[in-house]
Parts: C-alpha cells; sequence; structure tokens
C-alpha cells in the first residue's frame, strides 16, 4: 500500500496526516500556524510537523511516497509557489522548494478548495465519478471542480471561484468588488445576516427567541432550527437561501454537467432538510427537462478532506 503526506495549511493551524492510496487517513495531527511570523519558519513548522506524524505512525521517510499540500489563495502548481493568499499574508511564496530544504520528497501544491474537491471525488461523496464539484458553504462559498478525474484550476491558477457567480446584478456588495455574488446570498454570513434582518422586523420570531434577544447571537444554524421548526420569518430566509444555492447550482449544471455536485461547509449539516429543499428548487430551474443532471449529495468527509485532498495529489 502507498502511502503519502496531505497537508492542510490554513490561516489558524496547519494539518497533517499520512493517507493511504484509498483515501483513508491513518495518522494526523496539526499545530498553529502563526502565519504573522517570516514564511520561512511556517514551512521549518511544517517540515517538523510532517516528520512527527510519519515517526507516530511508526514509518520513515522511504516509506512515504509525497507530500501534497493544499493550501488557500492563487497558487502556481508548476512553480510550487503561493502567489497569493490573503489569510496567511503570503505573496510569491516559494512553498515547495521550501519544504524540501527540509524534506526529501516530491512536494505538490494545490488550491485547498480544490484540494478538498479532489478528496470528495476520490473517497467521498463523488467518489467513482470523473465530472464532479464540491462547493462549501461557510464563511465564504468555496469551489472545487473535478474534471476526468482532476483538479481544475484554470489557465492562470485561480479557478474556480464559483462563490463569486453573480446570481443577482446589483446586488449585495461583495468583498471580491463586484455586487450581488452567490458568496452572498448561500454563505452561512448571508444566511446569518438574513436572520439578523427578519429578526429586528419581527420581534416574536424563533429566531430572536432562541438567542434570548441577543441577535449577536444567531448562528446559522440557529436561522436553520427556527426553520425546521416551521417558524414563519426564518422559513423566509429560508426560502430565499435556497432559491439562491439553486441559482448557484444550475449554472454551474449548465457549464459543466458534472456528474454529482457535492455540498459541504457548516451549513451542509442541516442535513437533508437543506438537500431536499436544493435538489427541489433546481429540478424547477433545470434547464433540460429530459435529460440526466448531476445528482446533488452532501459531502462526506468534512474537515479531513484537506488532508485527503492534498495528499492525492501524489497520485494524480
Ligand atoms: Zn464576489
Amino acid at each position: 500500500m502507498k502511502l503519502y503526506i496531505g497537508v492542510d495549511l490554513g490561516g489558524t493551524n496547519i494539518g497533517a496526516g499520512i493517507v493511504d492510496e484509498e483515501g483513508n487517513i491513518l495518522i494526523k495531527d496539526e499545530v498553529p500556524t502563526g502565519a504573522s511570523r517570516p514564511f520561512e519558519e511556517v514551512i521549518e513548522d511544517m517540515a517538523a510537523l510532517i516528520k512527527d506524524v510519519i515517526e507516530q505512525g511508526g514509518y520513515t521517510i522511504s516509506d512515504i511516497e509525497s507530500i501534497g499540500i493544499g493550501s488557500p489563495g492563487s497558487i502556481d502548481k508548476e512553480q510550487g509557489k503561493v502567489v497569493f493568499a490573503n489569510n496567511l499574508g503570503w505573496k510569491h511564496a516559494p512553498v515547495c522548494k521550501e519544504l524540501q530544504k527540509h524534506i526529501d520528497l516530491p512536494v505538490y501544491l494545490e488550491n485547498d478548495a480544490n484540494v478538498a474537491g479532489l478528496a470528495e471525488a476520490i473517497s467521498g461523496a463523488c467518489k467513482g465519478v470523473q465530472n464532479s464539484v464540491t462547493i462549501t458553504l461557510g464563511t465564504g462559498v468555496g469551489s472545487g471542480i473535478i474534471i476526468e478525474g482532476k483538479p481544475y484550476s484554470g489557465s492562470h491558477g485561480v479557478g474556480a471561484e464559483l462563490g463569486h457567480i453573480i446570481v443577482q446584478v446589483g446586488g449585495v456588495q461583495c468583498g471580491c468588488g463586484n455586487k450581488g455574488c452567490l458568496e452572498q446570498y448561500a454563505s452561512a454570513t448571508a444566511l446569518i445576516r438574513e436572520g439578523k434582518r427578519v429578526a429586528k422586523s419581527n420581534p416574536d420570531s424563533l429566531i430572536g427567541k432562541s438567542v434570548g434577544g441577543d441577535l449577536d447571537k444567531i448562528t446559522a444554524k440557529v436561522v436553520i432550527d427556527a426553520a425546521k421548526a416551521g417558524d414563519e420569518a426564518a422559513l423566509e430566509v429560508f426560502d430565499n437561501y435556497i432559491y439562491y444555492l439553486a441559482m448557484g447550482i444550475v449554472t454551474i449544471v449548465n457549464a459543466f454537467d458534472p456528474s454529482v455536485i457535492a455540498i459541504g461547509g457548516g451549513v451542509s449539516r442541516a442535513g437533508d432538510f437543506l438537500l431536499d429543499a436544493v435538489k427541489k428548487k433546481v429540478d424547477e430551474h433545470i434547464f433540460y427537462k429530459d435529460i440526466p443532471y448531476a445528482d446533488i449529495r452532501l459531502s462526506q468527509l468534512g474537515n479531513d478532506a484537506g488532508i485527503i485532498g492534498a495528499a492525492m495529489l501524489g497520485r494524480l
């Protein structure tokens, strides 16, 4: 059985694990990123974490095929560089070369959302199909497109930002500079924003009641739980959320016609309540009514997708 190291490089923590060729994590660990330090120091800690995980597992470097890293931001795969990553504060960071100063193994680098999509394609919700898209509904909306079994990151390494598909021209201002991006309607952040808005104008709604009137305590789960309980104000927010999410998914189907679209991230913990609603709405708006289209599913790997997908870069 071939073994690979996967590294999930985040703004807060670095996770690393040993993953077998079927995408199972054998052992994993993490350390704080300390992203404000010089980049060389972060990579030194990453190297130490990798060596530590190998030792904890009872292996040696020679048992490992390669190291894969999933990083936020835009990536130059050929050069092994993080071109730009806002939450790390890095520009043109030669991550692969720097890590190889500490460990003599092939090192691969890819965007973290693409890596999560790859993980779902290899051992998660999209296992067994060649073309899939994974979207992650969290603070923002992330996405990973897998075509013919490989992550698709475009011609300039900045694909695929499906969270910035425009679903409402002239809509809510987005951090990317445009207005009306999917992220502004289908993220957990959007659900919280709209939950607060309706809780304010409907003081009797379950949303406000379940946080004891302290609207700053509203989370995506609070809004969804209130909708599940049948609260009218929460259902209005939820239905609107589902509408925009479905519009994003219809656009993804029209652009890529994948076999599976997997939905992950914090909001996906709403489970079948979310899935059934979004499937119904997509079905109403799909273009080709008589031809099968993407099966919409919940992601399966959760936070492990980062480590698994990064490791599997070495298997491509
Ligand atoms: Zn945007």
